[in-house]
């Protein structure tokens, strides 16, 4: 997922920078033949990847994360250079928003008082153009994937009935979708700003999915302003012009704007404002409000900020009421908002009390279009992307897309269908299930070579997947005849092959100062994506980001504190 509060960056896991972005045309998630062409010939160019089997071939092992974290050579900078450019970079920094909140910051002479520049990368980092090409093609047809999923009850319901009977976060946002009606209760409108993450698979050079968001995706905005930072520094020092030009992409921020604004406008109401669900001690909120300033300036779209807290105080009692559906948006201080668009309600901390489940109900509720759907929400849950690696399970999906179904040929229907899999596919590590009859094979397999694998909960924001010997603590616990929900049931997890991306040198500036890191990255693909009824009126490439980290510190997220906001430069 998502995003975190917690902007610091602990002193013992420094992040770092990185690469390199895509042409700036939006993409259509149905592609052209000549694009399949492309495609077919970047896979032959992976040949670990894409297999229909990708939970069965073959892992990188221990062996391979050695060699993959010997950190390729970088050009020496002096330390006259090294100086020039991060103070160039910190000026940069605070002239153009590319800010974070020190500590939660509500207002004041407090909020004036606590914010600095977020942790970048001095420099972008290189990255392979045609891994890069292939997860920004395939990210559209993730988020098609996300939605369709999403609008399939039964799919939802059998695939995630072991976590729900064992997960208490995931029943009570399933909760909040049975209440309001599940499927018949949705909103004809769904918007998405999706964030789908890679990192390179080092023995294969295959870009592998780590996952897809689908709920508070963060950074567009200071991810954007990175690139333009990075851009600026290679102008202004001549000399790094050539190693240090970040890729040519589409402009995240304003593509996450657009889409938002799409959303708002689709809700038919032009003076209504947009309502941003945000958590209460949010350290990341230069993204937003840079977001939120863009969709003014460019769409005059107003936006309220508000906690869930607040809204459960603050919204009136009649926009309680069963009718308010009718009504189609929420009225909060006065005014009425008809998108509500969630930076917050995707962790169990953004529900202290029951106020805030009754906050997110009356959202759900309420007729409003949101961004996401509590359905989107699940339709992003790891054991969905794990269970839509199953053989078959994808391609009964991908069969009904649009692109595919409405081809009036069977023979060029089942060739969509196949090239479409088969890009998609090329993208999935191997992911496996703990809630089924191949459960303890997958166990065995794991602690046989726990270096290879990560075992991750039903949890967004970072910091919450298990490796190494915590994961072997737990794995060890698996007792195959446990009911659900008793200790020795692993239902709530699935296991993932673990990814180990090819290591490189970068130059971290955090906390005003430069720190030289043996890092990895992991490129964001942004997504926009509206519906409304059954047609699918945006699905674009919104731009790009890269998170660089220690190669040594196991998770990676920025908001978390564990990783710099970084840039492609494609090689
Ligand atoms: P979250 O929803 O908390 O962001 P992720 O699945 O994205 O969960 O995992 C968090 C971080 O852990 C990632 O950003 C990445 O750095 C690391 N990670 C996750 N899955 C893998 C994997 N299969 N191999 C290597 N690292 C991984
Ligand atoms: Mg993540």
């Amino acid at each position: 997922m998502a995003s975190a509060s917690a902007l610091s960056v602990p002193e013992t896991r420094v992040p770092a920078p990185a690469p390199a972005t895509a042409p700036a045309r939006e993409r259509a998630s149905c592609p052209s033949p000549r694009a399949r062409g492309r495609v077919a010939r970047r896979m032959r160019a992976f040949p670990g990847a894409g297999s229909v089997d990708a939970g069965l071939r073959p892992r990188a092992s221990a062996a391979d994360a050695k060699s993959a974290t010997a950190a390729s050579e970088t050009p020496a900078m002096t330390d006259a250079e090294r100086t020039s450019l991060r103070d160039e970079a910190l000026s940069w920094a605070a002239q153009h928003g590319l800010l974070v909140a020190t500590e939660g910051a509500p207002s004041g002479a407090t909020m004036a008082a606590r914010f600095t520049h977020a942790p970048v990368s001095l420099l972008p980092t290189p990255f392979p153009r045609a891994a890069f090409e292939l997860a920004a093609e395939v990210s559209p047809l993730f988020a098609e994937l996300s939605d369709s999923v999403s609008r399939d009850h039964a799919f939802l319901e059998t695939t995630l009935s072991g976590v729900l009977e064992t997960d208490a976060f995931t029943r009570a946002l399933w909760d909040v979708y049975v209440r309001c009606g599940g499927q018949d209760g949705r909103h004809a409108c769904e918007v998405g700003v999706l964030r789908s993450d890679y990192m390179l698979d080092a023995p294969s050079g295959a870009p592998l999915q780590v996952e897809v968001n689908t709920v508070s995706t963060s950074f567009m905005a200071l991810g954007s302003r990175v690139q333009q930072m990075h851009r600026h520094v290679a102008a202004y020092f001549p000399n790094l012009e050539e190693r240090a030009t970040p890729a040519d992409d589409e402009d995240a921020l304003a593509a996450a704007a657009a889409t938002l604004a799409a959303g708002h406008a689709a809700a038919g109401d032009a003076s209504a404002r947009m309502l941003m669900v945000v958590q209460p001690d949010e350290t990341n909120v230069f993204d937003q409000r840079l977001l939120a300033d863009a969709l003014f300036r460019d769409h005059g779209v107003r936006v309220t900020r508000a906690t869930l807290a607040e809204i459960a105080d603050e919204a009136r009692e009649e926009d309680l009421a069963d009718d308010a559906r009718d009504r189609r948006f929420v009225s909060f201080r006065g005014e009425r908002h008809s998108l509500v668009y969630f930076r917050a309600g995707y962790a169990p901390s953004d529900y202290p009390s029951e106020k805030e489940w009754a906050a997110r109900l009356l959202l759900e509720k309420s007729g409003a279009v949101k961004s996401p759907s509590v359905a989107m929400q699940l339709a992003g849950t790891k054991k969905v992307q794990q269970a839509l690696a199953v053989p078959g399970a994808l391609e009964r999906f991908v069969r009904e897309f649009a692109s595919v179904s409405a081809l009036d040929d069977a023979k060029a229907r089942e060739s969509a269908l196949v090239s479409a899999c088969a890009k998609m596919r090329a993208v999935f590590a191997g992911l496996y299930a703990l809630d089924d009859a191949g459960a303890s094979a997958a166990v065995a397999m794991a602690l046989a070579d726990p270096g290879g694998f990560v075992l991750k909960p039903q949890r967004e924001g970072g910091g919450n997947n298990l490796y190494g010997d915590e994961m072997v603590r737990v794995l060890r616990t698996h007792d195959p005849s446990a009911p659900r929900g008793a200790s020795g049931d692993l239902s709530a997890y699935i296991l993932m092959q673990r990814i180990f991306p090819p290591a490189r040198r970068t130059t971290c500036l955090r906390k005003g100062e430069t720190v030289e890191l043996e890092t990895v990255s992991e490129l964001g693909i942004y997504g926009g994506y509206v519906r409304v009824g059954s047609r699918v009126t945006r699905n674009a490439h919104g731009g790009h980001l890269l998170r660089t980290k220690a190669a040594t510190s196991d998770e990676g997220g920025v908001a978390a504190g564990f990783a710099v906001l970084d840039a492609v430069a494609l090689e």
